[in-house]
C-alpha cells in the first residue's frame, strides 16, 4: 500500500489507480519530449491520433471486442446515453428492465421520446416494489415481440445490484446494457450485446468521458430528431471526432486500460475483485451490526451498501460516528448515496485489496465498540 494515498471507496469519480496518476504525472509538462502537455495539442495531431487508436486497441484486446463493433470515446456521461439511445434506435418499441436508480432514470428518459411520438417505450418488470434487492425471473418479464432493443443496468450503483448473467431473451432482440460501474471488472461476451456504454468515472478513467460500444448493424438507424453530434454513427464515421473530444481523460483511460494489461486482464482483476467483495460480505453476514439486503445471486462486486442496525438515517448517532471515525482512519467516501441513506463501499478495479482488508478490520473493531 502508498503510504500516502488514502483509501478511497468513492463511488464515482473513483479513485484511479497509483501508476496511471504517477505515469500521468511524469507526462504533465513534457509529454512525449515534446515539451507539452497531451492536453495541448490538436485532437487532429498524428501524434494524438496515435494515443487515440492505442486506447481504443488496447480496450479491445482487453474486452476482445469483436470486428464488428466501433468503439466510441463520447462526451454527456452515461446519461446523456439515455436520451441517445431512443433517438438512435427507438422505432417501434424498446423494452426498458428497472431494477434501481440507474435503469429508472433511463427508463423515465426514454419515455420523453414516447411522448414525442418515436415510438414507445414497454417497462418489462420493475423491482421497485422490492426496494430494489433483487430481480424478478425472466419468466415474468412482459417483453415485447420485436423490440428494437432491451435495455439494462448490468449494476446498479446505489442499490449495488448487479445482474452477471447476460439476459436470455430468446431471440435476436439487441441487448443495450448499461456497464458504467462494472465495465472492465470481469469478462464478458460482447458478442451477446448489441451495445454497451459506460460513464468513464469508475472503472475507466476520469470523468468527461463515455465509452460506446456497438454492433455495426445498428448504426444507421437514428431518428431526424437525432441531434448530429449524438449519431453513432456519425460519430463511427468521424472516429469520435465529430467535435473536438475530451482529449485528456481520453489519453488518462488509455493509461489505465495499459495498466490494466499489466495486471494480468480482467481474469487477473476479476479474480481480485470477487476476493475484495467475499471480505466485504463476509464481514456484512458475519455481524449482527452491519447488514446488506440485496439478494446474494445479485450482490455487486463494485458497488457494497450496508446499513447499521438497518439505519438508514445519516444523520443518526451511529452512522455519524461510523463515518467520523472512519474519517480518522483514514477510509473515506463511504457515506451511502443520498436516495438509499446507510454506507456504500465502492470497490472498483483500482481499490487496492489492502484498502478493503483495512475497512473490513475498521468494521469488526468498530462493532465491538458497540458490544
Ligand atoms: N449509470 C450508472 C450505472 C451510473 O452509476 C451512473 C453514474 N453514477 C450513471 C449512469 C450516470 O453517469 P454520468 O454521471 O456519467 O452521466
Amino acid at each position: 500500500m502508498n503510504d500516502y494515498r488514502t483509501p478511497n471507496f468513492s463511488a464515482g469519480p473513483a479513485t484511479l489507480p497509483t501508476a496511471v496518476l504517477q505515469k500521468a504525472q511524469q507526462e504533465m509538462l513534457n509529454w512525449q519530449n515534446k515539451g507539452v502537455s497531451v492536453m495541448e495539442i490538436s485532437h487532429r495531431s498524428s501524434d494524438y491520433i496515435a494515443v487515440a487508436e492505442q486506447a481504443e486497441q488496447d480496450l479491445r484486446d482487453l474486452m476482445e471486442i469483436p470486428d464488428n463493433y466501433k468503439v466510441l470515446f463520447l462526451q454527456g456521461g452515461a446519461t446523456l446515453q439515455f436520451s441517445a439511445i431512443p433517438l438512435n434506435l427507438l422505432q417501434g418499441t424498446a423494452d426498458y428492465l428497472d431494477t434501481g436508480a440507474w435503469s429508472s432514470k433511463a427508463f423515465k428518459e426514454a419515455q420523453r421520446y414516447e411522448k414525442l411520438g418515436l415510438g414507445k417505450i414497454n417497462l418489462v418488470s420493475s423491482s421497485e416494489n422490492n426496494g430494489y434487492t433483487s430481480v424478478s425471473d425472466i419468466s415474468t418479464w412482459n417483453l415485447s415481440e420485436n423490440a428494437d432493443y432491451f435495455h439494462y443496468c448490468a449494476n446498479e450503483t446505489v442499490h449495488g445490484v448487479q445482474i452477471f448473467d447476460v439476459p436470455n431473451l430468446e431471440n435476436d432482440t439487441p441487448i443495450i446494457a448499461d456497464m458504467s460501474s462494472c465495465i472492465l471488472s470481469q469478462k464478458i461476451d460482447v458478442s451477446k450485446f448489441g451495445m454497451i456504454y459506460a460513464g468513464a468515472q469508475k472503472n475507466i478513467g476520469p470523468a468527461g468521458l463515455v465509452i460506446v460500444i456497438i454492433r455495426e448493424d445498428l448504426l444507421g438507424k437514428a431518428s431526424e430528431w437525432c441531434p448530429n453530434l449524438l449519431k453513432y454513427q456519425t460519430q463511427a464515421q468521424a472516429n469520435s471526432m465529430s467535435n473536438t473530444p475530451a482529449t485528456y481523460s481520453w489519453y488518462l483511460s488509455g493509461l489505465v486500460f495499459a495498466w490494466l494489461k499489466e495486471q494480468g486482464g480482467l481474469d487477473a482483476i476479476a479474480k481480485q475483485n470477487h476476493y475484495k467483495a467475499k471480505l466485504l460480505y463476509n464481514t456484512i453476514d458475519n455481524s449482527s451490526l452491519y447488514s446488506n439486503c440485496v439478494d446474494a445471486r445479485y450482490r455487486s462486486i463494485m458497488n457494497v451498501p450496508f446499513f447499521l442496525n438497518n439505519d438508514k438515517d445519516l444523520s443518526s448517532a451511529v452512522n455519524q460516528e461510523f463515518l467520523r471515525q472512519a474519517d480518522k482512519e483514514g477510509l473515506l467516501f463511504l457515506k451511502g448515496h443520498r436516495m438509499l441513506g446507510g454506507m456504500r463501499a465502492s470497490i472498483y478495479n483500482a481499490v487496492e485489496v489492502e484498502w478493503v482488508e483495512k475497512l473490513v478490520e475498521f468494521m469488526q473493531d468498530f462493532e465491538k465498540t458497540k458490544a
